[in-house]
C-alpha cells in the first residue's frame, strides 16, 4: 500500500473500490494515517437540522421529492431554528448545517436569509453555518454568504452525465450542467464548497466512482459527503431495487471512496455520513477509522425528523437531540479520535 500517493491511477482507484479483507484494512489503515497526520485526531461535529421537506423537485431516488404526496410536509418556523442552532452553539458544535428540500419562492429565501442572521447574531458570530439548500441562483447565493453562511454542500450525486440523467426527470429543473455550474458558482461566491455522490446506485459502475473521486479532486473541492443509497419505496427507483449492489457492498463501496479521497486529497473535509449506519450500525463508526474527520448529530426537531425521509430506516429518529449528540460523542471516542468542540471545522486549505 505503500505505492499509495496522489498520483493514483484511474484503474487502481477502481480496483481499490472492491478492497475486501486484508486489502481493504490496508486502504483504510493509509488512509487514517494521513488524516491523522492533517488533523491530529480531531473530529468536527456538525448540527444537523432539517429546515424543510418541501422540494420542488422530482429526483427518482429520493423520498421527499415533489410527488411523494404520502409525506406530511412542513417547514420550521425561524423562531425554532435558530433555537436549534443556539443549542448547538451551547453544546459546543462549533457548526450547523441547515439542509432542506429546494425551493426558490422569495419567501424560503428571505426566511433562510433571516435565520441566517438570527443565528450569526445570537451566536456572537461563533456558531459556522453550512447550507445545503439545493440550487439557488448567484444573486441568492451571494444573500447568503454576505448574511455571513460560508460553507455550501451540493452534491453531483454523479459525474457522469448519462447516469444522472437516468436519475432525474428530463427538465430545466433537474439539468446535469445547470448543477455543475451551481458548483462553480458557489465556489466563485466564496463558499467554501463540497459536493458528493451516492454510491451503489442502479447503473452506477465502479468507473463511474472512481471517476467521481476524481471529479472532486480536480475541481478543488475541500468537502465532501458521500453515502450509500438506500431504496425507499415511494420513489420510482424502488422498482430497480434488485439491481443495486447489496447493503454491504454499498457500505464498503462508500468506506473505500472515503479512503481513497482522503488519500488524493489530504486536507479535505470528509464526513461520516449517517446514511451508512441506515445499512452498517458500525458504518460512521468504520469511517472515522478510514478517512473521514467530522460527523453530524441530527438536531432537527424530533416531531419533525421523521418527515424528512430522504430514504427508509433513517437511524435516530426517535432519539432526542442530546441523545444523538451523545451517540456522536460515543463514535468518536470508540474511534479513539478526540471531539474538536467550539471550533468550527473549516477543512485545512
Ligand atoms: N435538496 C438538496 C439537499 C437535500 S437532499 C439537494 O438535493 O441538494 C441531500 C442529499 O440526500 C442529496 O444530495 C442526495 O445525495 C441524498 N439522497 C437523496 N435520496 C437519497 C436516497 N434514497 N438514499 C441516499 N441518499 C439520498
Ligand atoms: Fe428535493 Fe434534494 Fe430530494 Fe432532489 S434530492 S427531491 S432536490 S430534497
Amino acid at each position: 500500500m505503500s505505492a499509495l500517493n496522489s498520483n493514483i491511477s484511474l484503474n487502481d482507484i477502481v480496483s481499490l473500490l472492491s478492497a475486501k479483507g486484508e486489502r481493504q484494512k490496508k486502504l483504510h489503515k493509509s488512509a487514517d494515517t494521513i488524516t491523522l497526520n492533517s488533523f491530529k485526531g480531531k473530529v468536527w461535529l456538525r448540527g444537523i437540522i432539517e429546515y424543510s421537506n418541501i422540494c420542488f423537485k422530482n429526483c427518482y431516488y429520493c423520498g421527499i421529492r415533489k410527488d411523494n404526496n404520502k409525506l406530511k410536509r412542513y417547514r420550521l418556523n425561524g423562531n425554532e431554528t435558530v433555537e436549534k442552532a443556539v443549542y448547538a452553539w451551547k453544546s459546543g458544535l462549533g457548526s450547523v448545517l441547515l439542509q432542506s428540500g429546494e425551493e426558490r419562492s422569495n419567501l424560503f429565501i428571505e426566511s433562510v436569509n433571516n435565520i441566517i442572521k438570527e443565528i450569526k447574531k445570537r451566536t456572537n458570530g461563533e456558531l459556522a453555518i453550512v447550507l445545503s439548500m439545493g440550487e439557488q441562483s448567484t444573486k441568492t447565493y451571494k444573500k447568503w454568504f454576505n448574511s455571513g453562511a460560508h460553507r455550501y454542500l451540493l452534491r453531483i450525486e454523479s459525474s457522469n452525465k448519462e447516469l444522472y440523467e437516468k436519475l432525474h426527470p428530463n427538465d430545466n429543473l433537474h439539468n446535469f450542467n445547470n448543477r455543475l455550474k451551481a458548483v462553480e458558482s458557489l465556489k466563485k461566491v466564496g463558499f467554501i464548497t463540497g459536493t458528493g455522490i451516492m454510491t451503489g446506485l442502479p447503473g452506477q459502475s465502479k468507473e463511474d466512482i472512481a471517476k467521481d473521486i476524481l471529479f472532486i479532486k480536480e475541481r478543488e473541492i475541500l468537502m465532501s459527503g458521500n453515502g450509500p443509497y438506500i431504496v425507499h419505496k415511494e420513489t420510482p427507483l424502488f422498482n430497480s431495487y434488485t439491481n443495486i449492489p447489496d447493503a454491504n457492498e454499498r457500505v464498503n463501496l462508500t468506506l473505500n471512496m472515503i479512503a481513497l479521497l482522503r488519500i488524493l486529497m489530504p486536507n479535505i473535509n470528509i464526513a461520516a455520513t449517517t446514511a451508512l449506519d441506515a445499512l452498517d450500525k458500525k458504518g460512521r463508526l468504520k469511517a472515522l477509522k478510514a478517512g473521514a474527520n467530522v460527523i453530524m448529530p441530527n438536531i432537527t426537531p424530533t416531531k419533525q425528523k421523521k418527515s424528512y425521509s430522504i430514504y427508509s430506516n433513517k437511524p435516530g429518529i426517535n432519539n432526542s437531540l442530546s441523545d444523538n449528540i451523545k451517540n456522536v460523542e460515543e463514535i468518536v471516542k470508540e474511534s479513539g479520535k478526540i471531539i474538536a468542540y467550539n471550533e468550527w471545522g473549516d477543512p485545512l486549505q
